[in-house]
């Protein structure tokens, strides 16, 4: 068994998880590829990263339910020896305005982004803890600081994903656990790209460095808050966003 740190990804079959989970094994992790229903796009990031040098496994799991994250780090543990990192990057958007939204799409967009997040940080806790190591980071959002016109579910998931980490790093601090969000803004992915042409261009004069952002910069902030030389940062929210947040 390699002797190198554990990262599990969530959601890394395509987009931001797939550039962490990408970037992650160059620093040197060995990676948990989790996915929904990518098993394609998922079994190609594992064949990636094996060709780097490092050992990767692909497992399905819906992160909205928590008997499957449950299964999801139990099977994530048995196949790599143990979990050192945490990435909460799964997530889905179901936009609408709060008159017409739905309880399902508040309710899901809820499950996954939110009590997913939730789910497996309960799951790795333990392991982290009598390691006495650990770091984990949850995918936030632009939209969970400032809110968002359309995405009453998804602002309130993303905030509640702010106090999450910020309650769980002050809990779990005593252990030598560090945990951190990162709010990228926006972000060119399967998730932005439907935007017309109107709304590019209005979006473009709110964001300070006039571009759109790549999955690759997010995943760069995230390679440095799990690494060595961040051991002394916690409870952070780092915007990755061109500067549309401050
Ligand atoms: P994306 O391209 O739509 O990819 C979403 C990923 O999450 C896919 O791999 C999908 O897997 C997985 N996923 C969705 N629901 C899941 C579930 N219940 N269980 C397990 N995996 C699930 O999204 P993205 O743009 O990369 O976004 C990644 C994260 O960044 C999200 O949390 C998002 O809210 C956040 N974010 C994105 C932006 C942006 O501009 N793109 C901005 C701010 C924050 P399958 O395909 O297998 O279902």
């Amino acid at each position: 068994m390699s002797d190198a740190r554990v990262a599990l990804v969530t959601g890394a079959s395509r987009g931001i998880g797939r550039a962490i989970a990408l970037e992650l094994a160059a620093a040197g992790r060995d990676v948990v590829v989790n996915y929904r229903g990518g098993a394609d796009l998922a079994a190609e990031v594992v064949r990636a990263i094996e060709e780097m040098g490092r050992r990767a496994v692909a497992i399905q799991a819906d992160v909205s339910k928590p008997e499957e994250a449950k299964r999801l780090v139990a099977e994530a543990v048995a196949a790599m020896g143990r979990i050192d990192i945490l990435v909460n990057n799964a997530g889905i958007t179901r936009d609408g305005l709060l008159v017409r939204m739905s309880d399902d799409d508040f309710n899901q967009v809820l499950d996954t982004n939110l009590r997913g997040g939730f789910y497996l940080i309960r799951e790795v806790a333990r392991p982290m803890m009598k390691a006495r190591w650990g770091a984990i980071v949850n995918i936030t959002s632009v939209v969970g600081l400032m809110g968002n016109a359309g995405q009453a579910n998804y602002a309130a998931a993303k905030a509640g994903l702010i106090g999450l980490t910020k309650a769980t790093a002050k809990e779990l601090a005593p252990r030598n656990i560090t945990v951190n969000a990162v709010a990228p803004g926006y972000i060119d992915t399967d998730m932005t790209r439907e935007l017309g042409e109107d709304r590019m261009r209005d979006l473009l004069a709110h964001i300070p460095l006039g571009r759109t952002g790549q999955a690759d910069e997010v995943a760069y902030a995230v390679a440095f808050l799990t690494s060595e030389k961040a051991r002394y940062i916690t409870g952070q929210v780092v915007a990755v966003d061109g500067g549309m947040a401050m």
